[in-house]
């Protein structure tokens, strides 16, 4: 392919020098899980974000799971999100013990729709959690408002979502906790696995704490079961180095994705929806059409790289069978999985390939 769908690449040549360095001095240094980057990286997130406290975990698989538990939400109760979304959101709930109930989403933002989620509300429902899906934060005031009606938790999965704001608030500060990853495709990504939770509860970022290093606060003496889920010094150093260009990273995606939208206007083809309030920061930029596979198929042709985010929803999946849902239940995520499509985007992605990638879209199909 001569147009990848993510350039990982290209970024890291751009700060090379800088990131090779940072490794370099972890490894000098001698200490490689839970050091001093860990902790500079911590406060740098919590300040980036505007909350009290920040947790570096292993993954963003981890921060939502581990969140869920430093709850106390687990067997019994319910927790109310998006079939529409990477199936670690789910995963997460059900590792918990506790169910997901999915809510249909807004065909035009592909978050979940507000208005449907009163109906799903439950005495069992403990929390509801919001995925900011490719980069668009959902509708946090009517969410807020629900939870507080309803006495909920709100964690948001903000997995990719890393500096996007809604009405100038920045994801994962809006909600009781944030979750994030740092999976090398998105959008603040590193080189291996990682993630961080962020919240102004003290006791929440505290439980969170215990919970990632075996459940002790005191080396060797265990209070209760935890995991080993603690975030590295190479992964973090490298993450100081990328925090510092996120905003200009995230912006050079506003940019490419109003180029493609002024280049496909007119052709048919649906390009993604950004609500005024919000700053989308396309950590995928998603197109629909009902010739969606067609679309696919000439892009490969021509040595362009497309994917489907995502092609099941989670309603069903085989491995959430036993919850009960039937084809046409959440009829928007099941349009949206045969329908969208990714085209290539990153802050690196030249204004001649995203030229190149209209111009085939706009060929008759
Ligand atoms: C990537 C992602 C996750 C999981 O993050 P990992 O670091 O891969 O465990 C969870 N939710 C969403 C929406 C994601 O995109």
């Amino acid at each position: 392919m001569t147009v990848s769908l993510i350039d990982l690449k290209t970024q890291y040549l751009s700060i090379k020098e800088e990131i090779d360095a940072a490794v370099l001095q972890v490894l000098a240094q001698g200490q490689y899980i839970l050091g001093p980057n860990v902790k500079a990286l911590e406060e740098e997130v919590a300040a980036y974000c505007g909350v009290k406290y920040s947790v570096g975990v292993a993954n963003g698989t981890d921060a939502l799971l581990l969140t869920l538990l430093a709850y106390g939400i687990g067997p019994g109760d319910e927790v109310i999100t998006t079939p529409y979304t990477f199936f670690a959101t789910s995963e997460a709930i059900c590792q918990a013990g506790a169910t997901p109930v999915f809510v249909d989403i807004d065909p035009k933002t592909y978050n979940l729709d507000v208005k449907k989620i009163t109906a799903k509300i439950t005495a069992r429902t403990k929390a509801i959690l919001p995925v900011h899906i490719f980069g668009q934060i959902a509708d946090m005031d009517e969410i807020m408002e629900l939870a507080r009606a309803n006495n909920l938790i709100v964690i948001e999965d903000a997995c990719q979502a890393f500096g996007a704001q809604y009405k100038g608030k920045k994801a994962g500060s809006i909600g009781h906790t944030g979750c994030f990853s740092f999976f090398p495709t998105k959008n603040l990504g590193g080189y291996g696995d990682g993630g961080i939770v962020v919240t102004n509860d003290e006791e929440i970022a505290a439980k969170i704490r215990v919970l990632r290093v075996h459940g002790s606060n005191k080396k060797y003496i265990h209070q209760e079961l935890g995991y080993n889920s603690r975030l590295d010094e190479i992964q973090a150093a490298i993450l100081r180095v990328k925090i510092k260009y996120i905003d200009q990273w995230n912006n050079a995606r506003m940019e490419k994705a109003n180029l493609y939208k002024s280049l496909l206007a007119g052709s048919g083809i649906m390009v993604p929806h950004a609500e005024p309030w919000n700053k989308h920061i396309y950590h995928l930029f998603i197109i629909r059409s009902a010739y969606r596979d067609k679309i696919a198929t000439r892009l490969k042709d021509n040595q362009v790289s497309s994917a489907i985010y995502y092609p099941v929803p989670l309603h069903l999946q085989k491995v959430h069978a036993n919850l009960g849902y039937q084809v046409g239940d959440l009829p928007e995520a099941e349009i949206a999985a045969r329908e969208t499509l990714a085209l290539p985007m990153s802050p690196h992605l030249s204004n001649q390939d995203i030229q190149l990638i209209a111009s085939l879209l706009k060929q008759e199909i």
